[in-house]
């Protein structure tokens, strides 16, 4: 009898093991990933765009809060890590170019995760009217984090003309929207190819990276003085996920996406990234909510921080 109980015991402990192991701890890029990101093919597109690319990348935080550490990084056990919501701005002289739509007011409080939560309807009013006088507007995916100023932006038929989405962007789009129903002229516009790397601006070269969502696509970014960005969305939420190789837990996965992500693609554009950044030690590699990261982005001159 004893020992039947010990049996069971014994296995019920090798089964919590291996769940814990499967949800929260395993999980790592693979040795290689040829061809995923290809920063030449990139640097081609914008061979002939020397001194021409945006002046300045702003960083437009909208919301900031914490994010528990085991959450963000499958077997990180450590601080919380600080997460923002954001918007990037590229801008020249003449014109400007928005990534991203941030949260609204509404949807940062949903996403609340801790009491240090933080929301600047200011700047989020100075993004909406930015956007507006915007030549294009990206975001880098479809998820709630990062489409709020474009699916329920006050003034649609303002801002449809400067939107520059992609169709699986395009497709998601409605399930943001207030009602759940887009402005007739949002819903109207056309999506865009980005289906191989695309040269949208001076300096500025769009590529996709479905993983994450089926319409996630990577921003690369020569400024006019040569430094250059990439932005990656969601493809990890902390660079400290490149540097150890390892994406967002099981776990993380199933609880917050629907649907979930391509976690063999992730797994691969972490690899790549990781190289990249091995390679090409000045390249700026910016996960859109790395709080700490873009802070010390400010500090080195790489970003602004807010608008002009
Ligand atoms: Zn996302
Ligand atoms: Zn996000």
């Amino acid at each position: 009898m004893g020992r039947r109980i010990l049996m069971i015991l014994a296995m019920l402990i090798v089964a919590l093991g291996g769940a814990f192991w499967w949800f929260m701890l395993s999980g790592k890029a693979p040795k290689e990933a040829p061809g995923v990101f290809d920063i030449a093919e990139w640097r081609s597109l914008v061979v002939d765009d020397a001194g021409a690319g945006p002046d300045a990348v702003r960083w437009l935080e909208v919301g900031h809060d914490l994010a528990p550490s085991w959450a963000v990084q499958a077997g990180r056990f450590s601080d919380a890590v600080p997460m923002s919501y954001n918007a990037i701005q590229l801008s020249w002289p003449d014109r400007s170019i928005i990534v991203g739509g941030a949260v609204d007011a509404e949807t940062a409080e949903q996403m609340r995760q801790t009491p240090k939560a933080g929301f600047d309807a200011a700047t989020y009013e100075t993004l909406l009217a930015a956007m507006l006088d915007a030549e294009q507007v990206l975001i880098t995916h479809e998820h709630l984090d990062h489409v709020m100023a474009v699916a329920r932006h006050p003034e649609p038929a303002r801002l449809a003309p400067n939107l520059v989405l992609n169709a699986a962007q395009l497709e998601a789009l409605p399930v943001f929207a207030e009602s759940g129903v887009l402005a007739p002229e949002i819903a109207a516009v056309a999506p865009v190819d980005f289906s191989a790397p695309t040269r949208i601006a001076p300096g500025v070269v769009v590529a996709p990276a479905p993983g994450h969502t089926a319409g996630s696509q990577v921003v690369f970014i020569q400024r006019a003085d040569g430094e250059e960005y990439l932005l990656i969305g969601d493809i990890v939420w902390n660079a400290n996920n490149i540097d150890d190789l390892k994406p967002r837990p099981r776990l993380t996965q199933i609880v917050v996406f629907d649907p979930n992500e391509d976690r063999a693609a992730i797994e691969r554009q972490i690899r790549a990234l990781h190289d990249l950044k091995v390679a090409e030690p000045d390249l700026s590699i910016v996960p859109a909510h790395d709080r700490a990261f873009l802070q010390q982005m400010v500090a080195d001159g790489l970003l602004a921080a807010g608008w002009e």
